[in-house]
Protein backbone atom coordinates (compact mmCIF):
# COMPACT_ATOMS: atom_id res chain seq x y z
CA UNK A 1 0.00 0.00 0.00
CA UNK A 2 1.31 3.18 -1.25
CA UNK A 3 -0.79 5.26 0.83
CA UNK A 4 0.34 9.26 1.18
CA UNK A 5 0.83 8.13 5.22
CA UNK A 6 3.07 5.87 4.29
CA UNK A 7 5.36 7.85 1.85
CA UNK A 8 5.07 10.52 4.02
CA UNK A 9 6.62 8.88 6.81
CA UNK A 10 9.41 7.29 4.45
CA UNK A 11 10.53 10.67 2.97
CA UNK A 12 10.80 11.69 6.80
CA UNK A 13 13.30 8.57 7.25
CA UNK A 14 15.17 10.37 4.63
CA UNK A 15 15.74 12.92 6.75
CA UNK A 16 17.58 10.62 9.82
CA UNK A 17 19.79 9.65 7.23
CA UNK A 18 20.71 12.08 6.07
CA UNK A 19 21.63 13.46 9.66
CA UNK A 20 23.79 10.40 9.93
CA UNK A 21 25.63 11.01 6.93
CA UNK A 22 26.34 14.30 8.34
CA UNK A 23 26.93 13.20 11.80
CA UNK A 24 29.61 10.77 10.37
CA UNK A 25 31.34 13.48 8.22
CA UNK A 26 31.58 15.56 11.12
CA UNK A 27 32.64 12.49 13.49
CA UNK A 28 35.55 12.24 10.72
CA UNK A 29 36.62 15.39 10.87
CA UNK A 30 36.83 15.85 14.55
CA UNK A 31 38.90 12.71 14.50
CA UNK A 32 41.44 14.71 12.15
CA UNK A 33 43.75 14.81 15.21
CA UNK A 34 47.45 16.83 14.89
CA UNK A 35 50.47 15.36 16.35
CA UNK A 36 53.25 16.45 17.86
CA UNK A 37 56.53 14.45 18.59
CA UNK A 38 59.40 14.70 20.59
CA UNK A 39 62.69 12.12 20.70
CA UNK A 40 65.52 11.63 22.85
CA UNK A 41 67.95 8.98 23.37
CA UNK A 42 71.39 8.36 25.16
CA UNK A 43 73.33 4.98 23.62
CA UNK A 44 75.70 2.80 24.92
CA UNK A 45 75.47 0.17 22.93
CA UNK A 46 74.25 1.66 19.77
CA UNK A 47 71.56 -1.00 19.82
CA UNK A 48 68.01 0.97 19.99
CA UNK A 49 66.39 1.87 16.98
CA UNK A 50 63.26 4.39 16.67
CA UNK A 51 61.23 4.95 13.29
CA UNK A 52 58.89 7.60 13.63
CA UNK A 53 56.55 7.52 9.67
CA UNK A 54 53.83 10.44 9.96
CA UNK A 55 53.26 9.96 5.97
CA UNK A 56 51.84 6.88 6.00
CA UNK A 57 48.01 6.39 3.85
CA UNK A 58 45.52 3.68 4.31
CA UNK A 59 44.07 4.52 0.94
CA UNK A 60 47.30 5.68 -1.62
CA UNK A 61 47.48 8.91 -2.88
CA UNK A 62 44.02 9.59 -0.17
CA UNK A 63 45.94 12.25 1.98
CA UNK A 64 42.37 11.87 4.00
CA UNK A 65 43.17 8.35 4.90
CA UNK A 66 46.43 9.19 6.67
CA UNK A 67 47.99 7.73 9.76
CA UNK A 68 51.01 7.51 11.85
CA UNK A 69 53.43 5.07 12.83
CA UNK A 70 55.78 4.72 15.87
CA UNK A 71 58.16 1.89 16.38
CA UNK A 72 61.44 0.84 18.91
CA UNK A 73 62.99 -1.95 18.86
CA UNK A 74 66.07 -2.06 21.54
CA UNK A 75 68.53 -4.41 20.07
CA UNK A 76 70.57 -7.20 22.10
CA UNK A 77 73.56 -9.23 20.86
CA UNK A 78 74.32 -6.99 18.16
CA UNK A 79 72.10 -4.98 15.97
CA UNK A 80 71.06 -6.64 13.10
CA UNK A 81 67.25 -7.22 14.22
CA UNK A 82 66.39 -4.48 15.18
CA UNK A 83 67.65 -2.64 11.85
CA UNK A 84 66.15 -5.67 9.71
CA UNK A 85 62.41 -4.92 11.55
CA UNK A 86 62.57 -1.33 11.78
CA UNK A 87 62.95 -1.53 7.82
CA UNK A 88 60.53 -4.32 7.09
CA UNK A 89 58.07 -4.79 9.99
CA UNK A 90 55.40 -1.67 8.64
CA UNK A 91 55.43 -3.40 4.94
CA UNK A 92 54.96 -6.59 6.32
CA UNK A 93 52.01 -5.79 8.84
CA UNK A 94 50.59 -3.64 6.00
CA UNK A 95 50.61 -6.76 3.18
CA UNK A 96 48.87 -8.80 5.79
CA UNK A 97 45.79 -6.09 5.72
CA UNK A 98 42.96 -7.29 2.76
CA UNK A 99 42.80 -4.54 0.24
CA UNK A 100 39.96 -1.84 -0.01
CA UNK A 101 38.71 -1.73 3.18
CA UNK A 102 37.20 0.97 5.18
CA UNK A 103 38.46 2.41 7.88
CA UNK A 104 36.45 0.82 10.54
CA UNK A 105 37.44 -2.54 8.75
CA UNK A 106 40.99 -1.40 8.27
CA UNK A 107 41.07 -0.88 12.17
CA UNK A 108 39.66 -4.27 13.13
CA UNK A 109 42.03 -5.91 10.79
CA UNK A 110 44.88 -4.58 12.21
CA UNK A 111 45.29 -6.40 15.64
CA UNK A 112 45.83 -10.00 13.31
CA UNK A 113 48.10 -8.07 10.72
CA UNK A 114 50.19 -7.14 13.37
CA UNK A 115 50.58 -10.98 14.34
CA UNK A 116 51.03 -11.99 10.85
CA UNK A 117 53.69 -8.90 10.19
CA UNK A 118 55.66 -9.55 13.58
CA UNK A 119 56.13 -13.50 12.75
CA UNK A 120 56.87 -12.47 9.28
CA UNK A 121 59.88 -10.18 10.29
CA UNK A 122 61.11 -12.64 12.80
CA UNK A 123 60.60 -15.57 9.93
CA UNK A 124 62.73 -13.77 7.38
CA UNK A 125 65.37 -12.30 9.66
CA UNK A 126 65.80 -15.96 10.73
CA UNK A 127 66.20 -16.66 7.36
CA UNK A 128 69.12 -14.40 6.79
CA UNK A 129 71.68 -16.84 9.27
CA UNK A 130 72.55 -13.58 11.15
CA UNK A 131 72.71 -13.75 15.24
CA UNK A 132 70.95 -10.94 17.64
CA UNK A 133 67.44 -10.25 18.68
CA UNK A 134 65.21 -7.66 19.58
CA UNK A 135 62.27 -5.70 21.35
CA UNK A 136 60.10 -4.19 18.93
CA UNK A 137 56.50 -1.73 20.02
CA UNK A 138 54.76 -0.82 17.24
CA UNK A 139 51.85 2.35 17.27
CA UNK A 140 49.50 2.85 14.79
CA UNK A 141 48.01 6.40 15.34
CA UNK A 142 45.02 7.07 12.96
CA UNK A 143 42.76 9.97 14.77
CA UNK A 144 41.90 9.11 18.40
CA UNK A 145 42.53 5.08 17.37
CA UNK A 146 45.63 4.16 18.74
CA UNK A 147 46.93 0.33 18.50
CA UNK A 148 50.12 -0.72 19.72
CA UNK A 149 51.82 -4.83 19.66
CA UNK A 150 54.40 -5.41 21.54
CA UNK A 151 57.28 -8.28 22.18
CA UNK A 152 60.01 -7.43 24.52
CA UNK A 153 60.19 -4.79 27.07
CA UNK A 154 59.80 -1.65 25.04
CA UNK A 155 56.36 -0.12 26.69
CA UNK A 156 54.35 2.08 25.63
CA UNK A 157 52.67 4.49 28.06
CA UNK A 158 49.47 6.50 27.70
CA UNK A 159 48.75 9.37 29.51
CA UNK A 160 45.49 10.20 28.68
CA UNK A 161 43.85 13.79 29.15
CA UNK A 162 41.68 13.39 32.68
CA UNK A 163 42.66 9.78 33.24
CA UNK A 164 45.48 7.50 34.89
CA UNK A 165 48.54 6.67 33.39
CA UNK A 166 48.50 3.15 32.06
CA UNK A 167 50.47 0.61 30.24
CA UNK A 168 49.24 0.02 26.56
CA UNK A 169 52.13 -3.01 26.16
CA UNK A 170 53.02 -5.87 28.45
CA UNK A 171 56.58 -6.79 29.89
CA UNK A 172 57.67 -9.83 28.05
CA UNK A 173 60.38 -10.36 31.15
CA UNK A 174 60.71 -14.18 32.65
CA UNK A 175 61.37 -12.61 35.73
CA UNK A 176 57.76 -10.48 35.86
CA UNK A 177 55.68 -12.97 34.10
CA UNK A 178 54.94 -16.25 35.58
CA UNK A 179 52.28 -17.42 32.10
CA UNK A 180 55.19 -16.69 29.94
CA UNK A 181 57.77 -19.16 32.17
CA UNK A 182 55.26 -21.75 32.02
CA UNK A 183 54.99 -21.59 28.31
CA UNK A 184 58.59 -21.29 27.36
CA UNK A 185 59.43 -24.48 29.81
CA UNK A 186 56.47 -26.08 28.56
CA UNK A 187 58.21 -25.51 24.87
CA UNK A 188 61.19 -26.90 26.02
CA UNK A 189 63.17 -24.17 27.16
CA UNK A 190 65.05 -24.10 30.42
CA UNK A 191 64.68 -21.14 33.00
CA UNK A 192 67.11 -20.17 35.81
CA UNK A 193 69.23 -17.68 36.63
CA UNK A 194 73.02 -16.99 35.95
CA UNK A 195 74.91 -19.10 38.26
CA UNK A 196 78.70 -19.35 37.74
CA UNK A 197 80.96 -22.08 38.72
CA UNK A 198 77.93 -23.19 41.35
CA UNK A 199 78.26 -20.05 42.96
CA UNK A 200 75.21 -17.95 44.25
CA UNK A 201 72.31 -16.98 41.23
CA UNK A 202 72.50 -13.70 40.22
CA UNK A 203 70.88 -11.47 38.03
CA UNK A 204 66.85 -11.78 36.62
CA UNK A 205 65.57 -15.24 35.67
CA UNK A 206 66.77 -15.80 31.86
CA UNK A 207 65.98 -18.67 29.25
CA UNK A 208 68.94 -21.27 28.67
CA UNK A 209 70.74 -22.06 26.24
CA UNK A 210 71.76 -18.14 25.99
CA UNK A 211 70.41 -16.48 28.52
CA UNK A 212 67.91 -14.13 27.44
CA UNK A 213 65.62 -12.10 29.84
CA UNK A 214 62.82 -11.77 27.74
CA UNK A 215 60.30 -14.39 26.68
CA UNK A 216 59.35 -12.57 23.23
CA UNK A 217 61.51 -10.71 20.65
CA UNK A 218 61.85 -10.80 17.32
CA UNK A 219 65.07 -12.79 16.02
CA UNK A 220 66.98 -14.31 18.82
CA UNK A 221 67.46 -17.73 16.21
CA UNK A 222 70.21 -19.17 18.54
CA UNK A 223 67.91 -18.94 21.68
CA UNK A 224 65.27 -21.03 20.97
CA UNK A 225 61.71 -20.73 18.59
CA UNK A 226 59.90 -20.90 22.24
CA UNK A 227 61.27 -16.73 22.21
CA UNK A 228 58.27 -16.18 20.24
CA UNK A 229 57.66 -12.93 17.99
CA UNK A 230 54.17 -13.19 19.16
CA UNK A 231 52.66 -9.20 19.80
CA UNK A 232 50.60 -8.71 22.42
CA UNK A 233 48.51 -6.31 21.72
CA UNK A 234 45.97 -2.91 22.63
CA UNK A 235 43.58 -0.53 20.85
CA UNK A 236 42.08 2.19 22.37
CA UNK A 237 40.03 4.97 21.25
CA UNK A 238 40.97 8.33 23.62
CA UNK A 239 38.55 10.65 24.23
CA UNK A 240 38.28 13.94 22.46
CA UNK A 241 40.44 15.49 25.12
CA UNK A 242 43.52 13.25 22.92
CA UNK A 243 46.39 12.29 25.01
CA UNK A 244 50.22 11.26 25.34
CA UNK A 245 52.04 8.36 24.49
CA UNK A 246 55.69 7.69 25.76
CA UNK A 247 57.29 4.91 23.92
CA UNK A 248 60.27 3.81 25.50
CA UNK A 249 63.31 1.29 25.97
CA UNK A 250 64.03 -0.35 29.06
CA UNK A 251 66.91 2.06 29.52
CA UNK A 252 63.92 4.87 31.15
CA UNK A 253 61.70 1.55 32.25
CA UNK A 254 64.64 0.38 34.67
CA UNK A 255 65.18 3.35 36.98
CA UNK A 256 61.26 5.24 36.14
CA UNK A 257 57.84 3.63 36.39
CA UNK A 258 55.40 4.38 34.23
CA UNK A 259 53.74 7.08 36.12
CA UNK A 260 56.90 8.86 37.33
CA UNK A 261 58.32 8.96 33.43
CA UNK A 262 54.77 10.55 32.51
CA UNK A 263 54.49 12.53 35.47
CA UNK A 264 58.00 13.84 35.33
CA UNK A 265 57.13 15.64 31.92
CA UNK A 266 53.43 16.63 32.62
CA UNK A 267 53.09 20.17 31.02
CA UNK A 268 56.03 20.27 28.60
CA UNK A 269 55.68 20.27 24.83
CA UNK A 270 56.62 16.70 23.44
CA UNK A 271 60.49 17.50 22.29
CA UNK A 272 61.44 18.90 25.96
CA UNK A 273 59.31 15.79 27.30
CA UNK A 274 61.62 13.07 25.75
CA UNK A 275 64.73 14.89 26.86
CA UNK A 276 63.37 15.52 29.94
CA UNK A 277 62.36 11.63 30.27
CA UNK A 278 65.56 10.52 29.26
CA UNK A 279 67.78 13.09 31.76
CA UNK A 280 65.50 12.05 34.56
CA UNK A 281 66.01 8.08 34.11
CA UNK A 282 70.07 8.94 33.74
CA UNK A 283 70.01 10.99 36.59
CA UNK A 284 68.40 7.73 39.28
CA UNK A 285 70.68 4.86 37.50
CA UNK A 286 73.45 6.67 35.10
CA UNK A 287 73.90 5.38 31.61
CA UNK A 288 74.34 1.76 32.01
CA UNK A 289 71.84 1.01 28.86
CA UNK A 290 71.05 2.44 25.33
CA UNK A 291 68.22 4.79 26.78
CA UNK A 292 66.00 6.12 24.22
CA UNK A 293 62.57 7.82 24.24
CA UNK A 294 59.89 8.97 22.33
CA UNK A 295 56.91 11.08 22.97
CA UNK A 296 53.90 12.03 20.97
CA UNK A 297 50.97 13.73 21.85
CA UNK A 298 47.32 13.49 19.96
CA UNK A 299 45.89 16.70 19.78
CA UNK A 300 42.12 16.78 18.59
CA UNK A 301 41.05 19.21 16.42
CA UNK A 302 40.08 23.08 18.28
CA UNK A 303 42.61 21.88 21.06
CA UNK A 304 45.36 24.47 21.23
CA UNK A 305 46.73 22.91 24.62
CA UNK A 306 49.92 21.57 23.16
CA UNK A 307 50.18 18.70 25.68
CA UNK A 308 48.28 16.77 28.54
CA UNK A 309 47.81 19.23 31.36
CA UNK A 310 47.28 17.50 34.37
CA UNK A 311 44.34 15.22 34.89
CA UNK A 312 41.96 16.37 37.63
CA UNK A 313 42.76 15.54 41.08
CA UNK A 314 39.63 13.14 41.47
CA UNK A 315 39.94 10.01 39.81
CA UNK A 316 37.29 7.38 40.05
CA UNK A 317 37.55 4.38 42.09
CA UNK A 318 35.65 2.84 39.19
CA UNK A 319 38.13 3.89 36.43
CA UNK A 320 40.91 2.21 38.22
CA UNK A 321 39.14 -0.80 38.79
CA UNK A 322 38.00 -0.87 35.21
CA UNK A 323 41.72 0.09 33.61
CA UNK A 324 43.72 -2.02 35.89
CA UNK A 325 40.88 -5.01 35.57
CA UNK A 326 41.44 -5.09 31.83
CA UNK A 327 45.08 -4.60 31.37
CA UNK A 328 46.38 -7.16 33.85
CA UNK A 329 44.28 -10.27 31.86
CA UNK A 330 46.66 -11.17 29.37
CA UNK A 331 44.51 -13.21 27.10
CA UNK A 332 41.22 -11.48 26.97
CA UNK A 333 39.35 -11.97 24.08
CA UNK A 334 37.63 -9.55 21.66
CA UNK A 335 36.20 -6.88 24.08
CA UNK A 336 34.47 -3.50 23.73
CA UNK A 337 34.18 -2.10 26.80
CA UNK A 338 33.49 1.69 27.25
CA UNK A 339 34.49 3.59 30.07
CA UNK A 340 31.90 5.11 32.34
CA UNK A 341 33.15 8.14 32.09
CA UNK A 342 34.25 8.03 28.64
CA UNK A 343 37.44 8.12 29.31
CA UNK A 344 39.64 5.83 27.32
CA UNK A 345 37.60 3.03 25.09
CA UNK A 346 39.45 -0.56 24.84
CA UNK A 347 38.46 -2.17 21.89
CA UNK A 348 40.88 -4.75 21.54
CA UNK A 349 43.22 -6.76 23.82
CA UNK A 350 45.19 -10.04 23.07
CA UNK A 351 48.12 -11.52 24.42
CA UNK A 352 48.39 -15.15 23.78
CA UNK A 353 51.21 -16.69 22.39
CA UNK A 354 49.44 -19.43 20.65
CA UNK A 355 49.34 -18.30 16.40
CA UNK A 356 45.85 -19.96 15.89
CA UNK A 357 44.63 -18.03 18.68
CA UNK A 358 45.67 -14.96 17.56
CA UNK A 359 44.98 -15.75 13.53
CA UNK A 360 41.55 -16.66 14.31
CA UNK A 361 38.96 -18.01 11.86
CA UNK A 362 38.85 -17.11 8.19
CA UNK A 363 35.10 -18.15 7.81
CA UNK A 364 33.05 -16.37 4.71
CA UNK A 365 34.99 -13.45 4.70
CA UNK A 366 38.33 -15.21 3.63
CA UNK A 367 36.81 -15.47 0.24
CA UNK A 368 36.79 -12.03 -0.41
CA UNK A 369 40.35 -11.87 0.02
CA UNK A 370 40.45 -14.30 -2.97
CA UNK A 371 43.00 -17.08 -3.54
CA UNK A 372 44.49 -18.68 -0.90
CA UNK A 373 47.29 -16.88 0.57
CA UNK A 374 49.73 -18.04 3.73
CA UNK A 375 47.98 -15.94 6.24
CA UNK A 376 51.65 -15.49 7.89
CA UNK A 377 54.03 -14.61 4.89
CA UNK A 378 51.10 -13.77 1.94
CA UNK A 379 52.59 -16.09 -0.35
CA UNK A 380 50.42 -18.05 -2.77
CA UNK A 381 49.02 -21.09 -2.37
CA UNK A 382 47.55 -23.56 -4.51
CA UNK A 383 44.42 -25.66 -3.45
CA UNK A 384 46.07 -28.39 -2.11
CA UNK A 385 49.31 -26.62 -0.74
CA UNK A 386 47.87 -24.44 2.37
CA UNK A 387 47.30 -26.13 5.79
CA UNK A 388 44.78 -24.50 8.05
CA UNK A 389 46.16 -23.02 11.12
CA UNK A 390 44.05 -24.91 13.02
CA UNK A 391 45.49 -28.43 11.71
CA UNK A 392 46.90 -30.19 14.89
CA UNK A 393 49.80 -30.88 12.29
CA UNK A 394 50.11 -32.49 8.90
CA UNK A 395 49.53 -36.09 10.04
CA UNK A 396 46.72 -35.58 12.16
CA UNK A 397 43.24 -34.61 11.64
CA UNK A 398 42.02 -31.43 13.07
CA UNK A 399 38.02 -31.09 13.85
CA UNK A 400 38.01 -28.32 10.86
CA UNK A 401 41.00 -29.20 8.84
CA UNK A 402 39.96 -27.03 5.62
CA UNK A 403 38.88 -24.04 7.58
CA UNK A 404 41.09 -20.68 7.25
CA UNK A 405 43.46 -19.25 7.83
CA UNK A 406 45.93 -20.95 6.02
CA UNK A 407 49.69 -21.44 6.29
CA UNK A 408 52.42 -22.08 3.67
CA UNK A 409 54.66 -25.32 4.67
CA UNK A 410 57.18 -23.34 5.94
CA UNK A 411 55.39 -21.05 8.24
CA UNK A 412 53.36 -23.95 9.31
CA UNK A 413 57.08 -25.74 10.48
CA UNK A 414 57.63 -22.21 12.25
CA UNK A 415 54.27 -22.51 14.62
CA UNK A 416 55.39 -25.83 15.43
CA UNK A 417 58.77 -25.40 16.73
CA UNK A 418 57.60 -21.93 18.67
CA UNK A 419 55.02 -24.11 19.97
CA UNK A 420 57.74 -27.14 21.11
CA UNK A 421 56.58 -29.41 18.95
CA UNK A 422 59.90 -29.57 16.52
CA UNK A 423 63.35 -29.54 18.09
CA UNK A 424 63.74 -25.67 17.70
CA UNK A 425 67.10 -25.16 15.91
CA UNK A 426 65.61 -26.54 12.66
CA UNK A 427 65.58 -23.75 10.64
CA UNK A 428 65.01 -22.56 7.43
CA UNK A 429 68.23 -21.50 5.48
ZN1 LIG B 1 53.91 -18.65 4.95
Amino acid sequence: MGSREERHRHNQDLVPLAALISRELKMEKMEKTSLRIGSAAQSRKGEDYFLIKTDCQRVPGNPSTSFSVFGLFDGHNGNAAAIFSKDHLLNYVMDAIPRGLGRDEWLQALPRALVAGFVKTDKEFQSKGKTSGTTATFVIIDGLMVTVASVGDSRCVLDAQGCNVSDLTIDHRLEENAEERERVTASGGEVGRLNIFGGPEIGPLRCWPGGLCLSRSIGDMDVGEFIVPIPYVKQVKLSSAGGRLIIASDGIWDSLSSEMAAKSCRGLPAELAARLVVKEALRTRGLKDDTTCVVVDIIPPNNNTPHPSPPPKRFTKLQALLFRKLSSKSSAKLAKKVSDVGIVEQLFEEGSAMLAERLGNDDSSGQNCGVFVCAVCQVDLSPNEGISVHAGSIFSMSSKPWQGPFLCGDCLNKKEAMEGKRPSGVKVV
